[in-house]
């Protein structure tokens, strides 16, 4: 069979889908093969080669590709995320090598002769893009509407799953690269963008999905409903949120238990969670999969505060939610055995 020099998406897929599936292409065969023969800081810079936070997908990056894994078609898949944070906590910017092995990964930094470029907002996806134009010869500034940047990874995601000293190295080592930063800018109140497209030659606009999803459902304003995100964004800029003596988590995916473990030490809360096509929402997994990892996850709450997680899987629904006579919101929830599942609203920016 020939190989195409440079692999177009067919290709990709039909030979290596572990590479499709990753949103960066990583050459996961290469880094885990690397391994295999213990060359470790070549996992590294492999794996390190065509995204800039490494360290952080090898603690949070939901994988697919160890969904597309041909592995897993035989026995189970080859472990690529776990692989990932074994070599990252070796030459990655958490271990003594601090930022210099994660600058190997690139090459010389040229000059930022290139037409100047503008990214609105500094999470993730607008700091890979500041990184690339940079690298490309562009100058390039970042305007943040909070007073740091990272987005989500530092404003949604709980710190015991992402510590935030590695994702403030990941985000420096951007920054090295001669990247100006402006925080505290929220474009289309301090800036607008008729200005910027003044200042520079083109936007790159990367201001993610933080508004959180509501539930359409009566009573889902009241007092003490809480949307996760919301919660989570609170929790995670230090301002205390008052949650009562018990709380019930809507939702099965990752947004729902990262609030649910949240909550979980404030206080020995009795903790559900319900979720329609429980299994679905959690990243898609296959059923035998899933169930696993909630076991793992149920456990790991239960082992963490001694507190009693009960999960509803899939066949509650939420009719509506309710005000006591204490003045607390109450849910009313029926069995839906026989339902159709529900169709799924897709989001959109
Ligand atoms: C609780 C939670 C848990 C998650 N867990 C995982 C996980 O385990 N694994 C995983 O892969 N993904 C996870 N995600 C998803 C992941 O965090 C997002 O996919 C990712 O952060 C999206 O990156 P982004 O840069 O597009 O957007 P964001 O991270 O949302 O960043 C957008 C940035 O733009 C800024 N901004 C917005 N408006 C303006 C404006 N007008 N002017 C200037 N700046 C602006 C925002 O302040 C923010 O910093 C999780 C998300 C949440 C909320
Ligand atoms: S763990 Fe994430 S970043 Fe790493 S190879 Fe898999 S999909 Fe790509």
């Amino acid at each position: 069979m020939s190989v195409p020099a440079a692999p177009d998406a067919e290709w990709l897929w039909a030979n290596e889908p572990c590479r499709a599936a990753c949103p960066v292409n990583t050459d996961a065969g290469a880094y885990v093969t690397a391994i295999a023969e213990g060359r470790f800081e070549d996992a590294y810079l492999i794996a390190r080669a065509p995204n800039p936070f490494p360290s952080v997908c090898g603690r949070v990056c939901a994988a697919p590709c160890e969904r597309a894994c041909r592995r897993g078609s035989v026995d189970a898949p080859v472990s690529i995320r776990a692989l990932k944070r074994f070599v990252t906590e070796r030459f990655g910017v958490e271990s003594f090598a601090a930022n210099t092995i994660w600058h190997r990964g690139h090459g010389e930094v040229p000059p930022a002769s290139g037409p100047s470029v503008g990214v609105i907002g500094g999470g993730p996806a607008g700091l890979a893009a500041a990184c690339d134009l940079r690298l490309a010869g562009h100058p390039v500034t970042v305007y943040e509407a909070q007073d740091r940047l990272g987005g989500m990874m530092v404003l949604g995601i709980p710190e015991y799953r992402l510590p935030r000293a590695l994702i403030a190295r990941e985000v420096e080592a951007i920054v090295e690269l001669g990247i100006e930063v402006e925080t505290n800018a929220r474009i289309g109140e301090t800036h607008s963008i008729a200005e910027l497209l003044d200042r520079h030659a083109a936007l790159f606009l990367a201001v993610g999905t933080g508004r959180a999803r509501d539930l359409d459902l009566p009573g889902h304003d009241l007092d003490g409903v809480l949307r996760a995100v919301e919660y989570l964004l609170n929790v995670n800029q230090g301002f205390r949120v008052e949650l009562g003596d018990r709380v019930v988590v809507v939702g099965g995916g990752n947004v729902a238990f990262d609030a649910a473990r949240t909550a979980l030490p404030e206080r020995a809360v009795a903790l559900r969670l319900f979720a329609e096509n429980l299994e679905k929402t959690f990243y898609g997994f296959e059923p035998d999969f899933f169930q696993q990892n909630v076991q793992q996850v149920a456990d790991d709450v239960v082992g963490l505060v001694k507190a009693s997680l009960e999960i509803w899987p899939t066949l509650v629904e939420i009719c509506y939610f309710q005000k006591s006579r204490r003045g607390l919101p109450q849910i009313r929830v029926q069995n839906q055995r026989a339902a159709e599942p529900r169709k799924r609203r897709t989001r959109t920016p």
